[in-house]
């Protein structure tokens, strides 16, 4: 794995009026790491991800993105997608477009790429998340976990440096989780950059290089799975693996 650092956020803060949501946030993700953010709900993890993919307007603090400068600064916000790649909870496809055109939308219209081009690359990822027969199906005809297969290529589509996943799994029944979890997988092991917001303990285990803990907008724990789910430092983590049931 390279050692080059792809992504560095420093300070971030970011408030909704009185809450405090990250209080202050540091860390560095290098090309081809595999981030996993764990932490109770509330404590800021998705707020996290919505900033770095220029969701939300970060209230103090940096974020960036090696070779492209700092987000909101020399990355103006409608280029930062193209570069940041985020998959939601909910799949958050278009209901009138088909599989194809929810895919195609990104890179034709915010790219300005050409449509057989963006198609053929399409079709290679339709086909690697093992619905190339499912192009021309509308989302209503399509499964939660394939609907979720179909987010993931629409981001892929875009040629990310680094994918964000925030819970992808957490809506779908428990025999569709393995099927995107397998994609998430796949991705980790052909070099994406990715961190990946998720409760699948033993996926995160398997899957991160690094494990970052989130304790009310702070990370306290930024460390290797094996020491994370072995020896956790904070009381906060320890509770919080023993509402799993892992930690004994
Ligand atoms: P997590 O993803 O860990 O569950 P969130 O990032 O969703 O946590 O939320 C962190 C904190 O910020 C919570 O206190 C939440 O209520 C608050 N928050 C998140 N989004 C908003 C918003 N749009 N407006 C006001 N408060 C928000």
């Amino acid at each position: 794995m390279s050692e080059d650092v792809l992504l560095k956020v420093k300070g971030l803060e970011k408030k909704y009026g009185d809450i405090e949501a990250l209080k202050g946030i540091d860390l560095e993700v290098k090309k081809g790491e595999v981030v996993v953010v764990l932490g109770p709900s509330g404590c800021g993890k998705s707020t996290f991800l919505r900033c770095i993919n220029g969701l939300e307007e970060i209230s103090k603090g940096e974020i960036h993105l090696e070779g492209y400068g700092l987000l909101g600064k020399e990355i103006p916000f409608e280029k930062v997608r193209g570069i940041v790649g985020m998959v939601f909870q909910s799949y958050e496809l278009f209901p009138h477009l088909n599989v194809i055109n929810n895919i195609l939308l990104g890179p034709t219209k915010a790219q300005n790429r050409k449509k057989e081009e963006a198609e053929k690359q399409a079709d290679e990822l339709l086909n690697r998340v093992g619905l190339f027969n499912r192009k021309f199906s509308y989302p209503r005809e399509l499964s939660g976990g394939q609907k979720q297969r179909i987010a993931i290529v629409r981001a892929l589509c875009m040629n990310p440096e680094i994918m964000l996943f925030d819970e992808v799994t957490a809506a779908l029944d428990p025999e569709m989780v393995r099927e995107v979890l397998m994609v998430l997988l796949e991705l980790a092991k052909n070099g994406m950059t990715m961190i990946v917001v998720t409760h699948e303990l033993e996926f995160a285990k398997h899957v991160a290089d690094k494990i970052v803990f989130m304790e009310e907008g702070k990370l306290v724990e930024v460390t290797t799975p094996k020491e994370f789910f072995n020896n956790p430092k904070t009381e906060r983590a320890k509770s919080f693996l023993a509402s799993f049931d892992l930690y004994k």
